[in-house]
C-alpha cells in the first residue's frame, strides 16, 4: 500500500534525498563542477531573447535554487509539481486562499495546528464567510456526513498536533472523489520518508519545511506538492503574482541541505521514539502515552498500514497538578522547553502553559487535556532522553 515499504524502494528514496535533482537547468550545470549546487542570491537575471532567453527573470517569480528544491521535493513526495513557500503557514493559508472561494465550504479534521485553525476559523470564516466543518476524522464517515458535492476542499492533518491522531487517508480520498471535492493532507508529522499520501489518493500534500525537511530548526518554510496542474497553477499563480510568498534561496539551500539526511534522521528519530514512548508507558506518572507505534494507540493498525514508520512525536498525559508538570519541565536538562519540533535536539511543549493559543481554539476542535505534554524526540543518546525524563518526573 505505501511506496516505500520494500528495500529497494528504500534505498531509491534515499538516493533522491542525496542526490542531486534531474534537471539540466539545475545550478549544478554551471561548469564549475560543484558537488553542493551554489545558492542563487541574485534577484534579477539578465534579460536576452531567443536562443538565450533564460529560464528566470526576476526571483519572486523563478529562482533556480528554489526550482531545484522544489523539483527534489515533488520526486521525494512522489508528485508533479511542488512550490516552495516563506512558511508552512504561507504553504495552507495560499493553497485555502486559492481554492476556496468566499462563502465556501470547507471540511477539516478537528485537531489540527493551532495556526491552521486560526486561518480557518478567523479568516476563513470571520472575515470571507466560508463554511467550517471541523470533524472527528478519525472516523471517515463524520468527514462524509458533512461534505456534500458543494464543498470546496476537505483538509486533514495526520498525524495530528498535538494529540497524534490519524485519520485513513486512502478512505477520505475517496470520498473527496465521490463528492468531485479536492483533499489535502498536512503531512508535516510523518514526513515524506514515513507517509506518502498522494500515492493513498490524496491531490495536495502540505509540510512545514521548518520541522523535519530541515531538521536543524534554523529555517522557517513551507512546501506544497501535488499532481493535479490545475492546483499547481492556482498556487503558483496566486504565490508569484499576489502574496509573494516564496522560500529564500538561502532557506532553500538549508531545506536542501536538511533533505540528504532526512532518511537516516527519520530513521534514528523513530527509534528514539519508541525508546521514548515505552519508558513514558511504564512510568507511574504518566497517565497515557500518544504514540502510534504503541500497540497501545488506538490506531495503531491504521498506522501501521499506511505509514511506513511512526515518525518521532510523542504525546502524553502527566498524572499530576500543572504545578508539579512545571516543575517537571524545569528539572529537565537534556530537552529543551520550546515550540516547534522535527529537529536534532529533542523539545518538550505544554500547550497548556506555553502555547495560549492552542487553548483558545474553537468549541468544534478537539479538546486538548491540560496536562498534554508533547515531545519531539531528537537524535540524542536513546538513554540519556529516558533518564533525563526519569530523573525530572516527580
Ligand atoms: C509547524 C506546523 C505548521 C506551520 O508551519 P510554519 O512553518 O511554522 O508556518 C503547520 N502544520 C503543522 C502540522 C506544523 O507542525
Amino acid at each position: 500500500m505505501t511506496r516505500y515499504k520494500s528495500q529497494s524502494d528504500r534505498s531509491r528514496f534515499a538516493t533522491i534525498a542525496v542526490g542531486e535533482p534531474e534537471t539540466e537547468t539545475h545550478p549544478h550545470r554551471d561548469g564549475t563542477n560543484d558537488v553542493i549546487p551554489p545558492i542563487h542570491l541574485s534577484s534579477t537575471f539578465e534579460w536576452a531573447s531567443g536562443e538565450d532567453a533564460n529560464e528566470h527573470d526576476y526571483s519572486r517569480e523563478s529562482n533556480p535554487t528554489r526550482a531545484a528544491l522544489e523539483e527534489q521535493l515533488a520526486r521525494l513526495e512522489g508528485g508533479e509539481h511542488a512550490l516552495a513557500f516563506a512558511s508552512g503557514m504561507a504553504a495552507t493559508s495560499t493553497t485555502m486562499l486559492s481554492l476556496v472561494p468566499p462563502g465556501g465550504h470547507v471540511v477539516s479534521s478537528d485537531t489540527i495546528y493551532s495556526g491552521t485553525e486560526k486561518l480557518l476559523v478567523e479568516h476563513m470564516a470571520g472575515h470571507l464567510d466560508v463554511d467550517i466543518d471541523l470533524v472527528d476524522a478519525r472516523d471517515p464517515d463524520n468527514v462524509a456526513d458533512a461534505v456534500n458535492v458543494d464543498t470546496d476542499l476537505i483538509w486533514a492533518e495526520t498525524p495530528s498536533n498535538p494529540l497524534i491522531r490519524l485519520c485513513d487517508i486512502q478512505t477520505i480520498a475517496d470520498i473527496a472523489e465521490d463528492n468531485g471535492t479536492l483533499f489535502a493532507v498536512d503531512s508535516t508529522f510523518g514526513s515524506p520518508y514515513y507517509q506518502a499520501p498522494l500515492e493513498l489518493g490524496a491531490d495536495i500534500v502540505v509540510h512545514s519545511t521548518t520541522k523535519y525537511l530541515n531538521g536543524h530548526s534554523d529555517s522557517i518554510g513551507g512546501v506544497v506538492i501535488t499532481d493535479d496542474s490545475e492546483v499547481f497553477q492556482k498556487l503558483g499563480f496566486a504565490q508569484r503574482v499576489g502574496f509573494g510568498n516564496m522560500l529564500s534561496p538561502f532557506d532553500c539551500y538549508l531545506v536542501a541541505r536538511g533533505i540528504k539526511t532526512l532518511p537516516a534522521r527519520m530513521e534514528q528519530h523513530e527509534k528514539n521514539a519508541m525508546t521514548v514512548a515505552r519508558f513514558l508507558e511504564s512510568h507511574d506518572r504518566v497517565a497515557r502515552v500518544y504514540y502510534p507505534g504503541l500497540e497501545s494507540h488506538p490506531q495503531h493498525d491504521l498506522a501501521s498500514e499506511q505509514m511506513s514508520g511512526y515518525s518521532g512525536m510523542v504525546s502524553f498525559e502527566f498524572d499530576g497538578t500543572l504545578v508539579e508538570l512545571e516543575a517537571f519541565i524545569e528539572g529537565l536538562s537534556v530537552f529543551t522547553p520550546g515550540a516547534s519540533l522535527g529537529g536534532v535536539e529533542s523539545l518538550i511543549e505544554v500547550p497548556s502553559l506555553m502555547i495560549p493559543d492552542e487553548f483558545s481554539r474553537s468549541e468544534d476542535s478537539a479538546e486538548i487535556p491540560e496536562t498534554l505534554v508533547r515531545v519531539s524526540v531528537g537524535l540524542e543518546n536513546a538513554d540519556d532522553l529516558c533518564e533525563d525524563l526519569r530523573t525530572a518526573l516527580p
